[in-house]
């Protein structure tokens, strides 16, 4: 039939066309040509009339055939060319400066964190962590502190509002240490243990270049059936000479927490000064960095353990001091203050 005959060369004529277009705004055009009111295949089924039932079947069968085909490339060829079209159009200069990748980087205080983490995890710790709010039952009551303990007053810590005269686990506060949270580790996992637990800490106090009202600690409680003074004492001298990577001075005192019994201060030789004195030191060459001791009875009791059965030791790392000493930062403030000009440093 020369009807047919003449259609294939519309598709093939068609095809052509579309193969040859160079850019996108070509493409509408011979879009247009190809399946608008004025092109070829209109004509076609407009001569329609005069053929028979059979032949207009097979004629209108054909017209959608090709009507779909040339759709297909176009749109194949309307994306083939929006690819192409690059930033390559301009003439390539390969003696440009490339561009710069600005890649970000963990705080100090995180790396000083997951670095303790390994060190921990390398002596069968687990890492811990729970919510900054926490209860005055488990910031003070299970922790042995007095009724009438100062760090109970909000002088010392941040109540939250609306619970202030409450008790127990009604009175809610951000949590002013840690420590609050190896009572919860010890009534879920029970005895023995050896866990840290890293976080956020909260104190009403006035900021100077050793204190912040919100900083990082580091706890860490092994609890056990035969835990002495000096395993806690090789706990900490392992710890040290892993994220200093070599032997640290320390030296302990008698220290008062209502936690601990006894409880100790640990002090490591002041490496920003070398020991000589600086501000960072109280001009004493040695630094507080871990209050630590003997987990007491009546914290065991709390987490319903026996203390004549069970011991236990924590240490309590000041997180914000111990970065101050890795890389000699004389100011805690300066690790809190979001400037990236200090923060870059470390990267
Ligand atoms: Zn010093």
């Amino acid at each position: 039939m020369e009807i047919l005959q003449n259609m294939d060369n519309i598709l093939k004529a068609g095809l052509e066309q579309i193969e040859a277009t160079k850019t996108v705004e070509e493409l509408q055009d011979v879009r247009r040509e190809l399946t608008g009111k004025k092109s070829p295949l209109s004509e076609v089924s407009k001569s329609m009339g005069s053929l028979d039932a059979e032949a207009r079947k097979q004629v209108g069968m054909k017209i959608s055939e090709i009507k779909t085909t040339f759709e297909t490339k176009l749109n194949e060829k309307e994306a083939a060319l929006i690819a192409s079209k690059s930033v390559l159009d301009e003439p390539l200069d390969l003696t440009l400066p490339g561009t710069k990748i600005n890649g970000g980087a963990l705080h100090p205080i995180t790396q000083m964190c997951y670095d303790l983490n390994d060190a921990f995890a390398s002596l069968g710790f687990e890492v811990y962590s729970e919510d900054d709010i926490s209860s005055e039952k488990y910031a003070f009551d299970n922790l042995n502190f007095a009724a009438d303990h100062p760090a109970r007053q909000s002088m010392d810590t941040y109540w939250i509002e609306g619970t202030e005269d409450k008790a127990g686990t009604e009175r809610l506060c951000l949590r002013p240490h840690l420590t609050g949270g190896s009572v919860r580790y010890l009534l879920k996992h029970g005895a023995p243990a050896r866990f840290v637990y890293p976080g956020r800490v909260y104190r009403n106090e006035t900021t100077d270049a050793r204190h912040e009202r919100a900083f990082f600690q580091y706890e860490a409680l092994i609890v056990d059936k035969n835990i002495s003074f000096s395993s806690g004492m090789v706990m900490i001298q392992t710890i040290l000479e892993k994220v200093f990577g070599r032997k640290i001075n320390v030296r302990m005192r008698e220290g008062f927490f209502p936690f601990t019994e006894p409880g100790y201060e640990i002090d490591m030789e002041c490496l920003v000064c070398g020991g000589k004195g600086c501000k960072v030191c109280n001009h004493n060459g040695w630094i507080e960095v871990m209050p630590g001791g003997v987990i007491h009875p009546n914290v065991l009791k709390s987490a319903n353990l026996d203390p004549n059965k069970w011991t236990g030791f924590y240490i309590n790392i000041g997180l914000d001091r111990l970065v101050m000493m890795r890389y000699g930062v004389d100011d805690v403030r300066l690790f809190h203050s979001g400037d990236l000009r200090f923060l870059n440093q470390f990267k």
